[in-house]
């Protein structure tokens, strides 16, 4: 029986992770090496917390006993001590995320279930870290994780069948919905998006609409709630650019970045966070 889940790293997805294991009714720590991001997590999930009192979504009672749930820790040792299931949401980083799988075994009861948020590690790899590699598989949440409903879990080469149960029945008490995929680049969500991007580049370079009108056309006639371009601005092109090459790399020529997008990269057209992207804001 799961009670307490420790989440590592506190940044964009870790604050959201952690709102989502509170929500779910675990005992929750937070850990990151930051005490500011610590702070700032903290802020946000109040915020998230509040806002669900006004929509009517939460009774503020429940809301003061969810806030009570949560912990956070800047010392990696108690945060372990006792979880029983651990979810690593650190800088994107196989050096980083080896290291601290590592320190992770060493310091949580040997029968917790690691998972990983990683979105193009690969998982196996990160497993490796780990004297019992079976315990580990992906966890692979969406942003902004409090309205994503997916979570893509991922079994890598070892990944034993009660880990991926641990992890299901964890998404599950997060109100989340489930995918499993074995490992492989991109899993579902990025691969499939990534195409759908780069080939909105393709259209946009050889002059087959305007921006404005691809984007049009997949939200009004596919019903995708964002048009191509305005999802790249807000992933941000380098971004983008970074996870088709390694696509191509590891899948082959279908994932050749449009030339376009290398050119806007290159221009410094890196999506909203710089105020230029494919449009202006
Ligand atoms: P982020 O940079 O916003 O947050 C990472 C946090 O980890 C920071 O607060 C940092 O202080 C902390 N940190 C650094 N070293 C640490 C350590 N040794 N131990 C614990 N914490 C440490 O990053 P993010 O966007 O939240 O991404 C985290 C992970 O989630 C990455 O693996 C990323 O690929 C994955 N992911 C990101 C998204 C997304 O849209 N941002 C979506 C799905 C998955």
């Amino acid at each position: 029986m799961i009670s307490i889940i420790t989440i590592l790293g506190a940044g964009t997805m870790g604050h959201g992770i952690a709102h989502a294991a509170m929500a779910g009714g675990y005992e929750t720590r937070l850990y990151d090496v930051s005490p500011a991001a610590l702070e700032h997590a903290r802020e946000a999930i109040d915020a998230i917390v509040r806002r669900g009192v006004e929509l009517g979504k939460i009774a503020p009672d429940q809301a003061t006993a969810a806030m009570a749930r949560l912990q956070t820790m800047s010392e990696l040792g108690p945060a372990l001590d006792g979880a029983d299931f651990v979810i690593e949401a650190a800088p994107e980083r196989i050096d980083l995320k080896l290291e601290l799988l590592g320190e992770i075994e060493r310091l949580v009861p040997a029968g917790a279930v690691i998972a990983t948020n990683t979105s193009a590690l690969s998982i196996t790899e990160i497993a490796g870290a780990l004297r019992n590699p079976r315990r580990l598989a992906g966890m692979h949440f969406f942003n902004p994780v409090h309205k994503m409903r997916l979570v893509e879990i991922v079994r890598a080469l070892e990944s034993a069948p009660e880990t991926i149960a641990a992890i299901e029945e964890v998404a599950r008490r997060m109100g989340k919905e489930t995918v499993l995929v074995r490992e492989a680049p991109g899993f579902i969500t990025s691969r499939v998006n990534a195409i759908i991007g780069n080939e909105a580049f393709y259209m946009l370079q050889e002059g087959v609409a305007s921006a404005r009108d691809i984007d049009k056309a997949l939200k009004l006639g596919l019903n995708h709630p964002m048009g191509p371009f305005e999802l790249v601005d807000l992933v941000g092109l380098d971004t983008r650019l970074s996870v088709l090459e390694y696509l191509h790399r590891s899948l082959g020529e279908k994932y050749r970045p449009a030339p376009l997008l290398v050119q806007y990269v290159k221009a410094g057209r890196l999506g909203k966070k710089v105020g230029r992207g494919v449009y202006e804001y």
